[in-house]
Parts: C-alpha cells; structure tokens; sequence
C-alpha cells in the first residue's frame, strides 16, 4: 500500500495532471483511457470499467462489462497528448467477479511465463531489437524512401533524423526503458532500436511502450515510424529480433538447447503469431529475414541465432503482438524442455539456393508462406492452442482469416499493370 502512497505523493509534488491507463487487444494495438489524477487513488481501489465487447478479440458473448486493473510497477512518467505532465500505467483486465479474463495478452504471457518455469525452463530474459522507417510525411513513399544516402551503421546523415532519434531515445528513458543501441539500418530511411534485456511481461510492456514513444516523438518530426515487415519491394524489411538469455545456473544454462529445440520444432506454428500479417510473409526469405527453420552461430541470418548462451529469435516482426509473440515462444521453449528435445544440427548456410530435394534429404522445413498457411499450421499445433487459451486462439483465428480473405479477394496494382491489356 505504501507504493500507493508515494505514487499519490509524486502525482502531487511533480503537479501531474493525468494519469493514462494502458492495455492491449489481441492483435496488439494499445488502447487507452486517459483519467485525471484526482481519480486515480479510487481508479486503484476500483478499477476502471470498459465495454470488452467492442475491443479486438474481447468479445464474449453476451457480456461484455470488464475492468482494468493497473499494474503498479507499471508506472512511468508520460508525454500527454494534450501537451500536460502525465504517469502511464499499464492495466491487467479483469471480468466482473475480479477473475482475470483469459483473452488478455498479458495475462496470457504471464501465465506462459508460470507455466516454463514449472516446466523447468530457465528463467528467461527477454531483450528486443525494433527495426522501423522514418519516413518524411505528407510525400509519397515512392519518392521520400530515396533520399536517405545512409546505409547500415552509417553516422546518422541528416540532423533532423538525428535529433529525432535523440528524442526518441530521451522518450524511452524517461519511460524507463532505456536503450542500448540506436543504429542506422541497411534501408535508406530505416533505423534500429535495441532494448534492454527484462523478464518476459516486462519486456512484452517495454516493447508496446517504445514503439508509441517512437511513433510519438517521430510525429513531432513530421515523420511516420513505421514498422511494417516489408514496405518496400526493393529493399530489406523491418523485424523484431527477440533475444531469450537463460539467467541462473549452468545447469539451467544447458536446458536452454532443448529450448531453442522446441522453438524450432514449433516454428511452422509460430508463424502465425511471430508474423500474423499478410505483409509480414513479403519480408520472410529474403534480405536477412529467414525463410527457413534451423540454427546457426556463424551464419548471420538463421531462423534461430545463439550468441553465446542466448538466442536471437529472428522470425517475429513488429506486426506480432509482442505479449503473444514471447508467450508462445516460451510454450514452444518449454515443451522442447520437457520432452528433453535434443538440438537438431547446425544450419550454416542458406537453403534458399538448394533444391527442394536437397532441402527435404538435410530435412530443413521452411516456413509458411502465406499468413493462411501459417494459421492452418496453428491450428494444428496443440501445445501453442493451450498457451493461448480457447478464447484467444478462435479470435485470433478467426480475425486473422477474415484479414486474409479480404486480401486475397482485393484486385492488387500489380495484377493491373500484367493484365489489364492481356
Ligand atoms: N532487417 C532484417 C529483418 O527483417 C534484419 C537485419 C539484421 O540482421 O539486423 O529481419
Ligand atoms: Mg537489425
Ligand atoms: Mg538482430
């Protein structure tokens, strides 16, 4: 109760004015409730109601009364929208009877976080690296994307995506997560932003946080953030490489083979979920995003890369909502635990250039290619139904089909320019 207090207190000696409350639908959006912060002492004894009905992937049926609860350790100070001081909390949502609901994405990692660690999975700590474009606004993507001459590591080239960077970075400290590296990226236009390594519902928290404060500060600049997979044909796509660093023992330390074992033997059902939108399979297989499961501590680009004792998850891109993304990936982790899955052999090279022959005697599987196949192989994967639940696995599916279907049904500009004088 203390921490209520000096929370209170710091609202008032630091004259915070508003206090916004923070969670996430199932597809990752962040949603919001701003409160003044003469309410929030009431707001933490009572919670804040909200129609679930009419949020992405809530929806139960007939009822549809839920409640946010806030996460104290949550707190950070905030850049309002509307110009005032502000403290942003992030809620767990509960259903009336206090019961936490089972569609909440951080509920459901932070069950899968329980569930590794009764597994006897190492406790893991999660580090992100959020590859996105500056793009300058009101141009046209064509035309602005060429005029950065930058390429990977360069020194930044224009002053003003520099100091856009330092004030996203200043952003993120002030929200308590830090960087740990800022670098240009291979496409004109595209940085990277690394994050500090954290425990699994804290890193999903840092990672939904930075990409607003990004979005955000981006915006002050006149540019766009934006981290979709591939936005342009020509050049490299953008991903969210997470890192999952066994902390403990050396014991502990080895177990962490069977979970990158069981990461991989997963993969095809992952796909969904690391990459869950029509984009995301533009990017996957090319340009150092991969296209094929395996691991490697040499080579650059594999689907799964161990650097020292850790692993670099390079499948999932920023589209993947982050809460759902590291819980499967634990699920997936754990399960190679307890069936003590043994590592598969080193994967050195690129598939991309064998044949289909070659691939299936070395027996390397690729991955999905469309997002329909990729939740045809959720569907089938019954350890990641049972990480998400019955509630979030049929919304999921389901809106993700729907997304699908209405892509595959719209007449594209690329159909257009081969067929309309055929
Ligand atoms: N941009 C690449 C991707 O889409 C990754 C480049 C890198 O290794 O940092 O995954
Ligand atoms: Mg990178
Ligand atoms: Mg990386």
């Amino acid at each position: 109760m203390s921490s209520v207090v000096s929370l209170l207190q710091q609202l008032e000696a630091e004259r915070i004015d508003t206090v916004q409350l923070q969670f996430t639908d199932l597809m990752g959006a962040v949603k919001a409730v701003s409160i003044p912060s003469s309410r929030l002492a009431d707001v933490l004894d009572r919670g804040v109601n909200f129609d679930g009905s009419s949020v992405e992937g809530f929806a139960r049926g007939e009822e549809s009364d839920m409640r946010l609860v806030p996460d104290l350790a949550t707190a950070c100070r905030w850049r309002s929208e509307f110009g005032g001081r502000a403290l942003r909390l992030i809620c767990d949502v509960v259903l009336p009877d206090g019961l936490p609901f089972a569609g909440d994405p951080r509920r459901i990692l932070a069950r899968a976080a329980a569930r590794a660690a009764a597994a006897g999975a190492p406790e893991m700590l999660v580090s992100a690296e959020l590859e996105f474009f500056l793009l300058p606004q009101g141009e046209r993507l064509e035309d602005a994307h060429l005029r950065d001459p930058a390429r990977y590591f360069d020194a930044p080239s224009s002053d003003f995506a520099a100091r856009c960077l330092r004030l996203i970075a200043e952003g993120l400290s002030e929200a308590g997560i830090p960087a740990t590296q800022i670098h240009h990226e291979a496409a004109p236009h595209q940085y990277e932003i690394d994050l500090a390594p954290l425990p699994p519902v804290p890193a999903a928290d840092a990672i939904i946080t930075a990409k607003l404060a990004i979005r955000r500060e981006a915006a002050r600049f006149g540019f766009t953030a934006s981290f979709m997979p591939k936005p342009f044909t020509d050049h490299p796509g953008s991903g969210l490489h997470l890192t999952f660093a066994p902390a403990g023992e050396e014991a502990a330390v080895s177990r962490g083979a069977s979970f990158a074992a069981g990461i991989l033997e997963h993969a095809r059902g992952l796909s969904a979920i690391a990459s869950p939108t029509v984009n995301s399979y533009k990017r996957l297989g090319g340009s150092e995003a991969p296209g094929f499961v395996g691991w490697s501590d040499r080579h650059p680009a594999p689907y799964l890369r161990a650097v020292g004792s850790a692993w670099e998850w390079r499948a999932p891109d920023a589209s993947a909502n982050p809460y759902l993304a590291i819980a499967c990936a634990l699920a997936a982790g754990s399960d190679g635990i307890e069936q003590a899955m043994p590592l598969p052999n080193r994967l050195d090279e690129r598939p991309e250039i064998w044949s289909e022959e070659q691939r299936f005697l070395r027996r390397v599987a690729a991955l999905p290619e469309t997002l329909r196949d990729a939740l045809d192989a959720l569907e089938q994967d019954e350890c990641l139904q049972a990480a998400l639940g019955d509630h979030a696995m049929h919304h999921f599916l389901e809106a993700k089909r729907l997304e699908w279907e209405a892509y595959a049904r719209t007449v594209h500009v690329w159909e257009r320019e081969q067929y309309l004088t055929l």
